[in-house]
């Protein structure tokens, strides 16, 4: 067994990692965009990909699905698995990914869009699922990461029973005390992890004290006669940012400005991903689902 990582090596986007499990037989986690500073002119996949049986997806930003039309386009036909929440919001992110900064030739569009409908396995949280077909026992199954919606880190057997090795891949991990997803819960075990860790050298700062700044800075621009303006991920970060405002606006008093105030939100696709993140409501964690 080997890992080769094709992104997030020397910087930490275009998450691609291979699990080698024999020479013909492979498994890709992730395949994401390089972005910012890290953005490349040739995004073609470089490396050979015909012993590549299936792709695993962690979630759906697009430095861990970014890539996937290439995927696509070096002829990769296999099984696209990813949780069920994931599955269902990658059509959208793909989507708004190439239109963005591809093409315009809604054929070809249309064609990558179904053929990752075709290739897409959407999987419950917790079950394993075994691969057929490989020179020896694999299974995998996704486990809750806490990041974004669907998010999940990914644990992998192989081998038989005693002998088999488990191979975790981390994703990104949501912190802690984050608003909307509960914590993920650590691995029972690993022989060998990656993990991801992009804020490694960060302390952040914690929930209450960030709410508490934002509360602020709003209510000094409003004495301003000011605008706020905030940009933010459409994916994650705009639906934790509405749900910190919300929770701001309702514990604010009766009769303050903060009852009238405007909140826009100007990304359809931002707007998308809240009507999912409703959809999904049984992945909330528990403060949020007892606000509703
Ligand atoms: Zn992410």
């Amino acid at each position: 067994m080997e890992i080769i990582h094709h992104g997030a090596v020397n910087g930490v986007t275009g998450s691609c990692h291979q699990l080698k499990i024999s020479e013909s037989e492979s498994l890709l986690i992730d395949c994401g965009l390089f972005q910012g500073l890290e953005a490349r002119q040739d995004l073609g996949i470089e490396f050979d990909i015909s012993a590549v049986r299936a792709l695993l997806v962690t979630h759906c930003h697009i430095d861990h699905v970014g890539r996937i039309p290439y995927l696509l386009a070096a002829g990769f036909t296999g099984p696209i698995y990813a949780s069920e929440a994931t599955a269902a919001l990658l059509p959208l992110v793909i989507e708004d990914a190439l239109k963005l900064g591809v093409t315009e030739d809604e054929q070809l569009v249309a064609t990558c869009l179904r053929l990752i409908r075709q290739q897409l396995v959407p999987l419950p949280f917790k079950h394993w699922q075994t691969l057929d077909k490989f020179s020896t026992a694999v299974r995998f199954r996704l486990q809750r990461a806490g990041h974004i919606l669907g998010s999940a880190y990914i644990e992998i057997d192989v081998g038989q029973g005693k002998q088999a090795q488990r191979v975790v891949f981390s994703g990104d991990l949501g912190a802690p005390y984050t608003p909307l997803l509960p914590a993920p819960k650590p691995p029972y075990k690993a022989d060998t992890l990656v993990i991801e860790s992009t804020y490694g050298d960060t302390l952040h700062q914690g929930r209450k004290t960030r709410s508490k700044r934002l509360k602020e800075v709003i209510e000094k621009a409003v004495r301003d006669n000011g605008v706020v303006l905030i940009p933010a991920f459409s994916i994650g970060r705009t639906q934790e940012l509405l749900y910190e405002l919300e929770q701001i606006i309702h514990s604010a008093p009766k009769r303050s400005f903060w009852q009238d105030i405007e909140v826009i939100i100007d990304s359809p696709m931002a707007a998308n991903f809240t009507s999912e993140y409703r959809r999904f409501k049984s992945l909330w964690d528990q403060e949020a689902k007892a606000r509703g």
